[in-house]
């Protein structure tokens, strides 16, 4: 029996007006129905936001610190449940367990930092040209925000939002994504023991058209903080824009890792492995692009190869390095790249494959995937895939390494294994990407620095994460006072 989730309103949970639910099964073993959640329409998407407009006076006016324990609290809450909420995460969204109680961690970490963030919320005196006047800026909050999230971290992104959102004295509306709703709801449930006013925050579960596009056309919505696509954050900021509302989208990505000929070849392995291969390819900065210079390449595919053939697939509450894709649909898109990739003539050195067998039929496995020979203007070297594929490229120096890295639509993070220093610097300097690093891999971020894209892979205007979380989702007012 599994069990029916309501949507979060002005501090009920309550069904849909619609009266109607959608499933969530487990990706691993597709027979496990894990839960439902409310198909919710526009109505309820509506009454979410009538709510947290009429909780917003009294949010934004409770004083910042007792706000604060309000987070402390949740992520005294989360902690509480981290065990059951790593293990839903991996149920439902297919990560691994060591990979999902990472993210619950974050999401732990998110909150204890906005909280303490709450005690000094910026504003600053300025000195005035008399000295009978004064002069100061104050953050104030920007009122209602919608969240919209992807599925992909279904706990840590909602607390990168939601955290600093609520710090800040803002009310929001919240929509996950329909794949992996669960995680997030019980994130909710936290903030509700924590003590957490009722309207605050409301959750509303559906589909991207019915509850989605009224969250960031709506009137009295100040603000829309997207992640997700961006096919689907560009209609996003469009829509948002229309009557200028704030609007942050973070989107896709094509993460490159240049491999020069002095990088410890193990090393590098590691780090395009890792970035490439965990969380079963399913990260916006996962590395997609090995781009290695022609001295090392030969024998960087022969090891890259070896990597992946060595990784153990299969449910992620095993003791297993990858688990499946989240939905069939992303794996049916998985294995239509590597079709593309074939027809297109790069060398599948190794997987490709969907993973068949006992253990496998009733998921949505998919093999590590290594292409070598391919060409930068190929699809499989533009294209945003989300699944565990590895296009590996030659160049031939520093500069082509760089030009390649650059010749995509997308920057969200990049970097480079190296033994030389200045050659560090010089990727940061040329390397047109939100996050640029040198011998780390392209996944994976302290959470107190800034975290976003260039070019499509960001609206680019705020970044998220750190002092710029709170930026988002603030005002600042300047008071002259005579
Ligand atoms: P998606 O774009 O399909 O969906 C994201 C969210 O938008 C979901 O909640 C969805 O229901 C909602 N949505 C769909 N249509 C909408 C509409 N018309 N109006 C408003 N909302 C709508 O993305 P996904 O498949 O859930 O996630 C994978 C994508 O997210 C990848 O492209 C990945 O790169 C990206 N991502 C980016 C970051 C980042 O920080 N840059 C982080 C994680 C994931």
């Amino acid at each position: 029996m599994s069990t029916e989730h309501g949507n979060y309103i002005d501090g009920d949970w309550i069904e849909s007006e619609s009266g109607e639910t959608f499933a969530v099964s487990n990706p691993a073993n597709k027979n496990e129905i894990l839960g439902t959640y409310q198909q919710s329409t526009s109505d309820d998407a509506k009454a979410a936001i009538e709510a947290a407009v009429a909780a917003q006076d009294e949010w934004a006016s409770t004083p910042a610190p007792e706000r604060g324990a309000v987070l402390k609290r949740t992520a005294d809450a989360l902690e509480a449940r981290k065990d059951e909420l790593t293990k839903t995460l991996t149920t439902e969204e297919g990560k691994t367990l060591s990979e999902a109680g990472g993210e619950v961690q974050r999401a732990i970490d998110i909150f204890t930092y906005y909280a303490e963030k709450t005690r000094d919320l910026g504003g600053t005196m300025k000195a005035a040209s008399a000295g009978n006047k004064q002069l100061y800026t104050k953050l104030e909050p920007l009122g209602t925000v919608s969240l919209i999230t992807p599925w992909n971290y279904p706990i840590a992104i909602p607390a990168w939002k939601l955290a600093p959102a609520l710090a800040t004295g803002n009310t929001v509306v919240f929509k996950p994504a329909s794949a992996a709703p669960g995680v997030s709801l019980k994130l909710v449930e936290c903030l509700e023991q924590a003590g957490l006013p009722s309207g605050v925050v409301n959750y509303v579960t559906g589909s991207g058209s019915d509850v989605g596009a009224p969250l960031s056309e709506h009137g009295e919505i100040d603000a829309v903080s997207f992640t997700g696509s961006t096919a689907i954050g560009t209609i996003v900021a469009q829509t948002a824009t229309e009557d200028l509302k704030r609007v942050q989208c973070e989107m896709g990505g094509k993460n490159p890792t240049v491999v020069m000929p002095s990088a410890d070849l193990t090393d590098a392995v590691d780090i395009v492995g890792s970035g490439a291969f965990g969380v079963t390819g399913q990260a916006c900065t996962a590395c997609s692009r090995a781009i290695v210079h022609e001295e090392v390449y030969d024998e960087f595919v022969a090891e890259i190869v070896d990597y992946a053939e060595s990784l153990t697939v299969g449910d992620g509450t095993d003791d297993v390095d990858m688990g499946p894709h989240v939905t069939e649909s992303e794996l049916d898109e998985t294995l239509e790249y590597v079709n593309v990739g074939r027809e297109d003539g790069a060398t599948l050195e190794t997987g490709g494959n969907r993973l068949t067998g006992d253990e496998y039929d009733d998921g949505y496995f998919v093999e590590p995937t290594v292409f070598s020979d391919v060409n930068a203007d190929m699809r499989i070297a533009q294209e945003e895939i989300f699944g565990p594929v590895l296009a590996v490229l030659s160049v031939s120096d520093f500069e082509e390494a760089v030009a390649v890295a650059n010749g995509v639509e997308f920057g969200l993070s990049a970097s480079i294994v190296t033994d030389d220093l200045s050659e560090g610097h010089r990727f940061i300097e040329g390397v047109e990407a939100g996050v640029a690093k040198v011998n780390e891999k392209t996944t994976g971020l302290e959470l107190h620095v800034p975290f976003g894209g260039y070019k499509q892979s960001s609206t680019n205007t705020y970044r998220e994460q750190g002092d710029a979380g709170l930026d988002f989702f603030t005002s600042i007012k300047t008071a002259y006072l005579n």
